[in-house]
């Protein structure tokens, strides 16, 4: 439906922005919120296409970590080993930061720790191979203790290798109170939400920027900043960001659950974890890449169906379950596994590409976008 301006809108409710978010999932909400907080008198509008933030904010797994030993050996074939350290400070600081903000009981954080199960021996073998190493850095980088620990997985109960690493540090939490806990902050500060806008394009102009959306809306705004993640291609075309869809399922309840941890496995790739009495598992797109760069939400029964048998084959394979429901998320991706967080200009900054650690890093990027005003 085409939108045609009245007065009031003109002169009131669309009055022209002192900041526009442009994207109103974790990262944007909390944008918003440290910024109408620093400038409380400030017009702070938050922009989004779906009147729930629809990508990967309210579709994520619930977990609250920062990288398993494997993942983080991965990620150094793909990073310097330094930037891949300072990832990692960044997503830790960001789960404290998370807890310490919104409160434990508010975002359901619970304090399980993590293990890193392996299907190989192989692979076992090179995280073992390192995992001192990097327990080593990130004690004399950042003061962390310990924090991979090798451990026997018998206890688990599961198909696994019988070896994992442990690891205190990391936590589960729930996504869906983590989002309402924010949505909440940011009404009680007044952010005015202008939801099932879908901006097509925007452009300088006097007052800053104009966005302008499908419906032919314009919104006017000293400061734009682009927070919408996978979706910023079209916005931000000299960008390096690319749709790679997340796939989750979850169980129906199973009496007496085993365990009661987040669970890595696969590089990172293949993640689990107990949410009330049910198993969600997620992930496996290693084994789908071309079909999972892509915008769909509808998920594919191949890989529900990878899923399914991946809690059939290592996880319960005693245990009879049924899924009850399959559901996916997108996220922001890239050649280097590193979000971008740059002020282009006098009026426009961005935060994409959260690279599946937003959860983790929303925290500490938004302090870094405070900072630019
Ligand atoms: C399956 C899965 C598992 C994950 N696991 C973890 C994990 O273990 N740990 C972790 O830290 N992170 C994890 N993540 C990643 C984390 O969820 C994301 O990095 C984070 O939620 C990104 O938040 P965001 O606000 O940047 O983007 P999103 O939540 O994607 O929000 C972007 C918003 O922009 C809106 N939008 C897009 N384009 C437009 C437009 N043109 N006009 C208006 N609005 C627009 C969308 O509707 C959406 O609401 C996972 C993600 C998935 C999908």
């Amino acid at each position: 439906m085409q939108h045609f301006i009245s007065y009031w809108e003109k002169s009131v409710l669309l009055k022209t922005f002192d900041f526009t978010i442009l994207g109103a999932g974790l990262i944007g909400k909390q944008i918003a919120i440290k910024i109408k907080k620093k400038f409380p008198s400030a017009r702070v509008a938050m922009v989004d296409k779906m009147p729930i933030s629809y990508g990967a904010s309210t579709r994520n797994a619930g977990f609250a970590c920062f990288g398993s030993v494997s993942e983080i050996v991965d990620d150094f074939k793909r990073s310097p080993q330094n930037e891949v350290y300072n990832l990692i400070q960044k997503r830790f600081t960001g789960i404290q930061q998370l807890k310490q903000e919104f409160g434990e009981a508010s975002i359901g954080f619970e304090a399980t720790g993590s293990f890193e199960v392996f299907q190989s021996e192989a692979d076992f073998q090179i995280a073992e191979s390192q995992y001192q190493e990097i327990n080593s850095e990130l004690n004399a980088r950042f003061g962390y203790k310990q924090v991979f620990n090798l451990q026997s997985a018998d206890n688990l109960k599961m198909n696994f290798g019988p070896s994992a690493i442990y690891n205190p540090y990391e936590g589960m939490l729930n996504s869906g109170l983590l989002n309402q806990t924010v949505n909440s902050i940011a009404h009680t500060l007044d952010i005015i939400p202008l939801y099932g806008l879908n901006i097509m394009s925007y452009h300088a102009s006097q007052n800053g920027y104009t966005l302008i959306s499908d419906s032919g809306m314009e919104i006017e705004t000293n400061q734009l900043i682009i927070a919408n993640n996978a979706f910023a291609k079209d916005l931000l075309p000299s960008e390096d960001v690319e749709p790679a869809r997340g796939q989750i399922v979850i169980t129906k309840p199973i009496d007496n659950l085993p365990f009661d941890a987040i669970f890595h496995a696969d590089k990172g790739y293949i993640y689990f974890r107990r949410i009330d009495d049910r198993i969600l598992i997620g992930g496996g797109r290693n084994h789908f890449y071309d079909q999972e760069n892509t915008f769909d939400m509808q998920g594919t029964d191949n890989l529900k169906d990878f899923l399914s048998n991946y809690i059939k084959e290592w996880i319960l394979p005693n245990t009879p379950f049924e899924i009850d429901m399959h559901w996916s998320g997108i996220m922001g991706m890239g050649k280097e596994k590193l979000p971008i967080v740059k002020k282009v200009d006098d009026h426009l900054g961005i935060c994409v590409r959260m690279s599946g650690m937003g959860v983790a890093l929303g925290p500490v990027l938004s302090d870094e976008v405070l900072a630019w005003y």
